[in-house]
């Protein structure tokens, strides 16, 4: 303990107040577990402050207006402006409801707060620094700790954030004016998402990505389909190429990149935004003092009950490794929770969803059919396309289609993918599916209300059987 701090004690440490840490404060606390949560910023983290939330917000703001100008085939006729400052003012309003109210809902459950930056001095306590002159540190003991500190964007070398021209995602969503042009490094979901708000607020935007796709990670039927509609909305892709400087002009910046060959391209824009993955935020907490290790890459190894190798202290979220999605970090906070009140919980993660908000929406769980033949399964899968379903087509969004994956003896689902509107939405049922153990049949003979595009999941899993009633089955 340094001099002058004060030391207090607690069952339950959380560090980071994202949706990993203060969903497990708040179930530590409903488990009757005296339980501090500390953040050196904002409650929420980057989930509600910089990141799914403010990205949603400006997704739907810009697909407001898109869709209106685009509607002219269903009699609309409309040529909507976007004030980007206005825009903007209303992000941060629905920021700030969503985190005021996880500080409401933290003090109502019983949770010590706590604003500061935690170290670990021991496996057995920490120590916060007060940010700002004068504010001092206090040391708190705990029997438990969950560390939930999250990630940060990374930086690719001669693109530091620090300079204006070069947005992180979370500059790119404190903007109040948009510029003329864009070009984003890195098509993964994140650069996929903002491109998209881009166009539509009609910048002119150009990506460059070091690989030969969009989206790495999903497969081609599905990635296609969004590729296809950016395209369409103007962006310009240019695949193969790494981002490698950037210098200004008279008119703004020129953005260099070079491909396997050595072959370099350049690239005229106002702004430039990197977004090439993340990386977690684990080496300022001084992990070593607590005896925590790390993997080579900063991320902390877990069990499937989140337990680090140190007995005591847990770790959830980002910070714990892929997938890096918010619902996956409240997961484990829970089961972290739960794990320390003697529960015996425990992380399925063959049922975390995941979703992209592009222009249509991707949402996958589970196994691919490439993945389940990998895992020793005999697949038998059944696709519904979009196109073939009257609530898509009276909503003019019918691009896409349901997948669905199953074990053919008897038919568990193992997985699903879907490309589309509202994907984001449809997944849940097969999520539910996949973590109960559901089989085609049980999806199949769900009634499902008509219209709607719900009817797309239960015709895919009636396809897998030769059974849909729209679509020639295969
Ligand atoms: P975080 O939310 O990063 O929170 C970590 C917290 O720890 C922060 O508040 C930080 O201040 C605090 N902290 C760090 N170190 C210390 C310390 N030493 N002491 C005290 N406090 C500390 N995920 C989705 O599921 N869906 C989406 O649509 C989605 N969209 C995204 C869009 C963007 C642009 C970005 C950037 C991310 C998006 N994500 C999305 C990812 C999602 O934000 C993260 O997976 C999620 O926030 C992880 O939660 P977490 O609790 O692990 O960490």
């Amino acid at each position: 303990m340094v001099v002058g701090d004060i030391a207090t004690g607690t069952e339950v440490l959380v560090v980071g107040a994202g949706p990993g840490g203060y969903v497990a404060a708040i179930r530590a606390a409903q488990n009757g577990l005296d339980t501090t949560l500390v953040d050196k910023e904002a409650y929420g983290g980057s989930c509600l402050n910089h990141g799914c939330i403010p990205s949603k917000a400006f997704i739907s703001a810009t697909d407001v207006a898109h869709d209106a100008r685009n509607a002219e085939e269903m009699g609309v006729h409309a040529d909507p402006v976007v004030d980007v400052a206005a825009m903007q003012d209303w992000k941060e309003g629905v920021v700030n409801q969503l985190t005021g109210g996880v500080e409401k809902l933290c003090k109502a459950n019983g949770v010590n707060l706590v604003q500061g930056e935690a170290t670990f001095v021991d496996d057995s306590s920490v120590r916060i620094a007060h940010g700002g002159e004068g504010q001092g540190s206090e040391s708190i003991n705990f029997e438990h700790a969950i560390i939930a500190t999250g990630s940060r964007p990374i930086q690719v070398p001669g693109f530091e954030f620090t300079a204006d021209p070069v947005w992180s995602s979370r500059d790119a969503l404190a903007i109040d004016d948009a510029p003329d042009s864009l070009v984003v490094v890195g098509a993964g979901y994140i650069g996929m998402e903002l491109s998209t708000v881009f166009a539509k607020l009609g910048v002119d935007v150009t990506v460059v990505e070091m690989l030969d796709g969009v989206l790495p990670g999903y497969e081609d039927d599905v990635s296609r389909v969004v590729k296809k509609r950016a395209e369409a909305l103007g962006i310009e892709f240019n695949f193969g190429e790494a981002a490698s400087g950037w210098e200004e002009t008279e008119n703004g910046i020129v953005v260099a990149t070079e491909n396997e060959d050595g072959e370099e391209s350049t690239y005229d824009a106002e702004k430039v935004l990197v977004a090439v993955g993340r990386q977690p935020v684990s080496e300022s907490l001084d992990p070593e003092n607590a005896g925590v290790e790390l993997t080579e890459n900063g991320f902390i190894e877990t069990d499937d009950q989140t337990r680090t190798n140190v007995e005591n202290i847990f770790a959830v979220g980002d910070v714990a490794g892929e997938p890096m999605l918010a619902h996956k970090a409240s997961k484990e906070g829970i089961v972290a929770a739960e794990v320390i009140a003697g529960e015996p919980a425990a992380l399925d993660q063959q049922a975390v969803p995941a979703a992209v908000f592009t222009d249509p929406e991707i949402a996958t769980v589970g196994m691919t059919e490439a993945e389940a033949e990998e895992a020793g399964f005999e697949p038998k899968v059944g696709q519904f396309p979009f196109r073939a379903n009257g609530r898509s087509l009276t909503t003019g969004e019918s691009e896409g289609f349901v997948r669905i994956v199953a074990e053919a003896q008897a038919g568990f689902i193992l997985g699903a993918q879907i490309v589309g509107p509202e994907a984001s939405e449809l997944i849940a049922e097969l999520a539910l599916a996949v973590e109960m153990g559901a089989t085609l049949e049980d999806v199949a003979s769900t009634i499902h209300t008509h219209p709607t595009l719900a009817e797309a999941v239960m015709e895919a899993a009636e396809n897998a059987d030769d059974q849909a009633i729209h679509t020639l089955n295969r």
